[in-house]
């Protein structure tokens, strides 16, 4: 028996480790030991398994010794979406991966043995495959043409499968977009058991906000106001993606006014300082009105007549220019 040969027969490849190899052939020696497997041929079977099995580990641990560390697992990427309010607070998230896993329908081997024989898909039934030397036996079936292993289903003959796997991830507050975060070892498995398995890595995505707008580090929110707070001033509430704060609008003139408050932004993160709340006041009147209001907005506008010169300095000057020569 040669090492391909014997791989066959286990269902390992040559990047199989002891472990596995020993795996697999406990999982034939279970069906195919002769204490257990009345069939003719079991006995024969068995010993052919053995004699693989001790094969590729004498194999194996002179190789092992040449390559004594063995291959990291593959890293997995992924984008990981934010909300505004997560990425402000930070905090404990759930993260949903899809890892490779060891295909349970087969144990890993690819393979399944079934309860009938059924026509070996290798050779088509012929029990010979042609290499380059001529025809010869087919490994599959051993040159019989039908065979009772088969091709995993589950996993295609690869061994291995996609399992969902969920992790809590911490996040530090002030994470923007394209941010990365890695989670070490929770990666792909090595392709050895013995092996480390790779890393997760999370880049981050800020999912669009319908309020809030990012720009930087800076946060962006458009605040409509009554336009009166902006002639006499006072406080007004205004949301933040941590919860609402109320700002200062200073008396001044009844027009779109931007007040930024530094540091109530992104918060600071690592060597990135912390980004500012940009709040844009949009002026806006009463859209309906009552008696009171009316009677209020008629003696606001005698006192605005009565001071006209004063108040309204540009009015005045065209209405002095237009109408008094009349
Ligand atoms: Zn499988
Ligand atoms: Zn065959």
């Amino acid at each position: 028996m040669d090492i391909p040969e014997a791989r066959k027969l286990l269902g390992v490849t040559s990047r199989t480790s002891a472990a596995a190899i020993k795996k697999a052939f406990r999982q034939l020696a279970m069906q195919w030991h002769p204490d257990r497997n009345p069939a003719p041929e079991a006995g024969e079977k068995f010993a052919r398994l053995a004699a693989a099995c001790n094969l590729l580990l004498e194999q194996e641990s002179s190789s092992a010794k040449a390559n004594a560390a063995p291959d990291k697992g593959e890293d997995l990427r992924q984008d990981f979406e934010l909300d505004l309010e997560q990425a402000c607070r930070g905090g404990q998230a759930e993260v949903g991966v899809d890892k490779r896993t060891e295909c349970d329908a087969c144990a890993g081997s690819g393979y399944q043995e079934v309860a009938l024989s059924q026509q070996c898909p290798t050779c088509h039934g012929s029990g010979r495959i042609r290499r380059k030397h001529g025809l010869t036996n087919c490994p599959d079936c051993e040159g019989r043409g039908y065979t009772r292993r088969i091709r995993c289903p589950e996993c295609e003959g690869k061994g291995e499968r996609l399992a969902r796997s969920v992790f809590a991830v911490t996040l530090t507050p002030g994470m923007l977009s394209g941010d990365e975060l890695r989670l070490e070892g929770k990666g792909h498995p090595a392709p050895d058991p013995a092996g480390q398995p790779g890393d997760l890595l999370l880049r981050i995505v800020l999912r669009p906000h319908a309020l809030f707008g990012v720009d930087g580090n800076d946060i962006t929110i458009d605040r409509p106001v009554s336009t009166f707070i902006l002639l006499i001033g006072g406080t007004v509430t205004v949301p933040t993606p941590v919860g609402p704060r109320d700002i200062d609008v200073p008396p001044g003139l009844p027009t779109l006014r931007e007040i930024a408050i530094p540091e109530a932004g992104i918060p600071a993160r690592g060597k990135r300082a912390a980004g500012a709340l940009k709040v844009r006041l949009l002026p806006g009147l009463p859209t309906v009105s009552s008696p009171t209001l009316t009677k209020l907005y008629r003696s606001l506008q005698q006192e605005i007549e009565r001071t006209q010169p004063h108040c309204c300095p540009e009015l005045d000057a065209w209405e002095q220019r237009w109408l008094s020569a009349r």
